[in-house]
């Protein structure tokens, strides 16, 4: 059984139903990629390293990790720090607002947590993304990068995904930096379109891997909404055409769901493209039902498991 463990932050999400409402769930980028590749891949082992408080909402996020059977052996606790939370709400236009309270969460102790216990992290695979690396002070991004040195030594294969979100930065530069770090230890990378455009300025895929040539990276795969995904493995390009969805309910999470889904195809031994056209069908499905993670029984009911 293939292991994988996954590090970020998962949050409270509230979701605004009506002025007097709201629905509660957990959610974060690198969270919602681990639940939808453990439906996609039961047979997996999927962790998430995270640290959360010893508030009642972490409770109640750990009883939702063992629901969607992620392994908690990684989680941490502080003693002095809550869970994040964010809110959405959607505008008059149909447009989505968020709202964040996560700069003090707990999660942003992960690496001190795991320091303080002198805890070693074993896995085959090894998931991160952008936003795992932002909340964490300096001293924690360089123990991350320790971490990531030392599986990567035992042969672990890093994967990453930029998700870059400009609010979670000091500035941008710190963002093109950090984020080229870890470009340079990965083995397969998801940067998304969106993400190099705006980091970066780059407008095409070639762009992206003009970027990343000289950075070691066996597998590079450009997620770019409905146009399609362009992949690069060795010196291969392929692009897998995505089959457009024209009733969006809501694209929270299209990306995760899909690096999800296409890491869980890869761990089951399916190839690149095949891997992105499952994940593509994947995303397609999240994003025709509200909410980052849908209900288990509709999802069954659209994806195969592997
Ligand atoms: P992110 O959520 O990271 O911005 P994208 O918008 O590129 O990522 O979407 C991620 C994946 O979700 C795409 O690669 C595609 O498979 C799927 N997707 C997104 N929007 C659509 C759409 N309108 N129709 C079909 N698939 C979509």
């Amino acid at each position: 059984m293939k292991r994988i463990v996954i590090y970020g932050e998962c949050m409270v999400e509230l979701r605004t139903e009506s002025a007097q409402t709201l629905t509660k769930s957990y959610a974060g980028d690198t969270y919602n990629s681990a639940v939808y590749l453990k439906r996609c891949l039961p047979s997996s082992s999927v962790s998430f390293l995270t640290a959360i408080g010893a508030d009642f909402l972490s409770d109640e996020l750990m009883f939702n990790m063992g629901e969607n059977e992620i392994n908690t052996d990684y989680v941490f606790r502080s003693v002095s720090r809550n869970l994040g939370l964010y809110m959405i709400r959607n505008d008059e236009h149909g447009e989505r607002n968020f709202a964040y309270w996560r700069s003090q969460s707990a999660a942003t102790q992960t690496f001190t947590l795991l320091e303080e216990t002198k805890t070693s992290i074993h896995c085959d695979w090894f998931y991160f993304s952008g936003i795992s690396i932002a909340i964490l002070d300096v001293p924690q991004r360089e123990s991350l990068f320790a971490v990531i040195d030392e599986l990567a030594k035992n042969g672990s294969k890093i994967v990453f995904d930029p998700n870059y979100r400009a609010s979670l930065w000091d500035t941008k530069e710190d963002a093109q930096y950090w984020t080229e770090r870890a470009y340079q230890v990965s083995d397969l990378t998801f940067p998304g379109a969106d993400d190099h455009l705006m980091l970066y300025g780059h407008r095409t895929a070639d762009d992206i891997f003009s970027y990343l040539a000289n950075k070691n990276i066996d597998e590079i795969v450009v997620k770019n909404g409905s146009v399609g995904v362009h992949i690069l493995e060795g010196k291969e390009q392929r692009i897998v055409p995505v089959e457009r969805v024209e009733q969006v309910i809501d694209t929270t999470a299209a990306g995760d769901a899909f690096n999800g889904g296409y890491l869980a195809a890869r761990l089951s031994g399916k190839k690149p493209v095949e891997s992105a056209s499952y994940g593509a069908k994947v995303a397609a499905t999240v994003i025709t039902y509200p909410g980052a993670i849908i209900p288990l029984i509709d999802f069954n009911n659209h994806i195969p498991t592997l």
